[in-house]
């Protein structure tokens, strides 16, 4: 399997290559070269296994010859045996033809771990196997970052250095991030937002001298290992109801279109699928683009759905790529417009298809916090407020009895506050996670500054090399 940069003018790549670069040298986005298929009885084999032996079958699809098959089952069940249980993502039924599957029983307590665990053993395996070291480094706006470390901490070939918005994350997010004690782990507090820290980092790969000196890897969700990661999940809970036999709807709470597309990527490969439902909260760049076939960006506004106070969807950019026909001329050209006008209008072709593949709503505050009430005083369950958003999406679907799938993103015991304003209660977190709200923090603040950034991770780098 080879992969191809989404702007066509970066090299191909095997898996490998692909795994250690994150971004394309052209700015681009690694996609497969083709899209590999599954036939119905392959799907249909799927169903009664454990998760594991779907996602060795559905990602060696992906990853072809580049890691030994042995290699890859042992990784896979590595990765998921740091999960509450053996069945990873968990379905809950919910009302009528409502299911949540459950994508928040790794060690952080967000679906990233679902992604994070298995790229952290992939790199180290692909670092090791070359003889050589990387140093990651990435923005994350509250639950990329606690993923990360918590995936990568200990590693021996990577140091991981993670830039956070000073202030703007939750306690929980915030300690998850600066009580691990290894060596190789660095926090950085950015004094900005989520936007300055990710352009920091995009400074980083940009700077081509800094990039090979300090051979920068990035596993932020343009790293095609974290899309692929996550189509696996699709399959499990489709096939548990009733599918491939009969189409499944999914909603998916969306910020950086990195797990939504994991869903089309799933239906591309064969999967039945009904609907893909991008909820969003008040940052609804996708939904306007819906309505009206312009991608504009606006104003983030901080909201109870942290992780998804997102206006550009850096994963747009690879569905972009396919429904302009897999043409990088068209996709720079629209990227060009988004650098220069902060907006871009779809063709009518492009948009009906767009409309074809996905419906969009968007979930203001006021309706999370009632939706979390609401469940909370029908059957007691105490929801997120993201998975709230994807579930008052998916409740505006009408497809008869067509199962309809919200994916939940976190516990709600990493967003306490946000949960108790809504419903009057305190989720209390795991006792893993308890244990560590007490264990002495360690993080670097530095100002919004490139120089002084690259200068700190040169400096950290050389002090672990000793
Ligand atoms: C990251 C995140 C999202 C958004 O996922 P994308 O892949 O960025 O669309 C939704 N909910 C939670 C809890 C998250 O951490």
């Amino acid at each position: 399997m080879k992969y191809i940069s989404t702007r066509g003018l970066a090299p191909k790549l095997n898996f490998e290559e692909a795994l250690l670069a994150g971004l394309a040298t052209d700015g681009g986005l690694y996609v497969p070269e083709t899209w590999p298929t599954l036939d119905i009885e392959t799907i249909a084999d799927f169903k009664g296994k454990p998760y594991t032996y779907v996602a060795e079958r559905v990602l060696s699809q992906f990853i072809g010859d580049s890691v030994e098959p042995q290699v890859l089952h042992d990784i896979i069940v590595k990765a998921y045996s740091s999960f509450k249980g053996p069945e990873v993502a968990p379905l809950v039924h919910m009302q009528g033809n409502h299911h949540l599957l459950e994508l928040f029983h790794g060690p952080t307590l967000a679906f990233k771990d679902v992604a994070m665990q298995l790229l952290a053993l992939l790199m180290d395996h692909a670092l090791v196997r070359l003889g050589r070291r990387a140093t990651i480094v990435g923005a994350t706006s509250g639950d990329t970052g606690g993923a990360a470390i918590e995936a990568f901490r200990g590693s021996k070939a990577t140091d991981i250095f993670i830039l956070y918005p000073k202030g703007r994350v939750s306690d929980v997010q915030r300690k998850q991030m600066t009580t691990p004690d290894e060596a190789n782990v660095h926090t950085i507090a950015i004094d900005g937002n989520f936007d300055d820290c990710q352009a920091l980092v995009k400074g980083m790969f940009n700077h081509t001298e800094f990039r090979e000196g300090v051979g920068l890897a990035g596993v932020n969700s343009i790293n095609w290992a974290r899309v692929m990661a996550q189509t696996v999940y699709y399959f499990t809970a489709a096939v548990a109801l009733g599918g491939p036999e009969r189409p499944i709807a999914f909603s998916v709470p969306t910020g950086n279109f990195g797990d939504i597309f994991a869903g089309y990527v799933a239906k591309s490969m064969g999967l039945p699928t009904a609907q893909l439902m991008i909820a969003t909260n008040v940052n609804d760049i996708l939904a306007r683009l819906l309505d009206t076939g312009t991608y504009a960006i606006g104003e983030v506004v901080a909201t109870s759905s942290p992780s998804m106070d997102i206006q550009v969807s850096s994963n747009f950019e690879r569905l972009l790529f396919e429904i302009t026909g897999r043409d990088g001329a068209k996709v720079r050209n629209y990227m060009e417009q988004l650098k220069d006008k902060k907006s871009f209008t779809l063709s009518a072709d492009e948009l009906t298809e767009m409309r074809q593949l996905f419906s969009a709503r968007r979930v203001d505050q006021e309706h999370t916090a009632e939706i979390i009430r609401r469940e909370n005083d029908r059957c007691s369950m105490v929801l997120d407020p993201h998975t709230a958003v994807g579930l008052g999406a998916a409740e505006t679907l009408e497809l008869g009895d067509t199962p309809i799938v919200t994916l939940a993103t976190a516990h709600p015991a990493k967003f306490p506050v946000a949960v108790e304003a809504a419903c009057g209660i305190y989720p209390e977190p795991p006792a893993h996670i308890a244990a560590m709200l007490d264990r002495p923090e360690r993080s670097e603040d530095l100002p919004n500054d490139l120089t002084l950034v690259e200068d700190h991770i040169w400096a950290r780098i050389a002090a672990s090399k000793g």
